[in-house]
């Protein structure tokens, strides 16, 4: 197909993942992130939210991004997190002015302004993750080495199972209908730095909130109609990113350890939840992540505790 590469010598070090959480969940909602996938990741990723906090920055070795953004559930609130989310993404692996020029050497990966980062390599793919998502870093290389990165890449799990109709203001106040499929955010998506560039004009800065106030819709929809209406992109739908959104009982236990991403939520006041059983109780790991990340890294010290090593 378009866009495949045979040869996969992709890194986690390519990739740029971006967690968008909030001042109350970083307890409750990082901390289990934290013990378990970020580990296996912690160098490439970033958490984006809305207060200092310097526990969490001191377990992430700084990548945490302090956004200004509101701390709201609001359309405006989140779409500034995105933009602040691709404006990072944009500025990754750039080694940029005095303090890369004329400064003190600098661990890599550390954060030289609010938005330089000083990176290694320059990552050709962004990851957007919610903080209640759980991600696979190997399954994510092994889905990310079969792209080229070279072209425009978005993919991710459709929101829905047709695109979505918006109405669009025009400058002149009139509104046109458009037509385009997004991917969900609450089930994680990633886009090559290639495609990213090309959305830099409706995307970056101040430019991603003004895009969004266009047609109204939350920031994932708004990352999709820049995509497909104004780049000419297209999203490619990928079985292997989930959300709440869905019944996550489905997902038969034997496929769980090759998921891209997974999440867990509250669905018509019943826990939907991955099924999994052990090591941890529902009591003891309600989401399911901590006993999924036992599955994949069994000899996570906690994990050789919790069956009795
Ligand atoms: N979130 C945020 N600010 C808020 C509320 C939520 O940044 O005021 C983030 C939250 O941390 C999560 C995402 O937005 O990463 C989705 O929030 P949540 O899972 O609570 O709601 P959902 O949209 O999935 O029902
Ligand atoms: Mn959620």
């Amino acid at each position: 197909p378009e866009g495949y590469r045979s040869e996969g010598s992709l890194t986690l070090g390519d990739i740029f993942i971006a967690v968008k959480t909030t001042k109350r969940f970083h307890q409750s909602r990082m901390e289990l992130l934290l013990d378990t996938w970020i580990s296996q990741a912690n160098k490439q990723t970033y958490i984006f939210t809305d207060e200092e906090d310097d526990a969490l920055k001191r377990r992430m070795g700084g990548r945490v991004i302090f956004t200004n953004c509101s701390a709201e559930h609001s359309h405006l609130a989140l779409s500034c997190k995105m933009a602040a989310e691709f404006d990072a993404f944009l500025a990754s692996g750039l080694r940029w002015g005095r303090a890369a020029v004329g400064g003190p050497p600098r661990e890599r990966g550390t954060l030289l302004t609010a938005n330089f980062l000083c990176l290694p390599v320059t990552p050709s793919w962004f990851c957007h993750l919610d903080d209640d998502n759980y991600l696979n870093p190997g399954a994510l290389l092994k889905l990310l080495s079969s792209y080229a990165e070279t072209r425009d890449v978005y993919l991710g799990k459709p929101s829905l199972n047709r695109p979505i109709w918006a109405s669009e203001t025009l400058p002149n106040n009139q509104t046109k209908s458009v037509r385009f499929w997004f991917a969900t955010g609450g089930a994680g998506f990633c886009i090559s730095r290639k495609l990213a560039r090309k959305m830099v004009p409706w995307a970056s800065g101040r430019n991603f909130l003004s895009t969004s106030e266009l047609i109204r819709l939350p920031d994932d929809c708004t990352v999709g109609y820049i995509i497909e209406c104004k780049v000419g992109g297209q999203l490619i739908p990928n079985a292997l990113f989930h959300s709440h959104l869905e019944n996550l009982q489905l997902i038969p236990s034997s496929q769980l350890m090759q998921q891209v991403t997974l999440s867990y939520g509250v669905f018509e006041n019943k826990l939907n939840v991955i099924e999994l059983s052990g090591p941890f109780s529902p009591q003891e790991d309600p989401s399911r992540f901590r006993s999924l990340h036992c599955h994949l890294y069994p000899n996570t010290s906690w994990c050789l505790q919790a069956v009795g090593w």
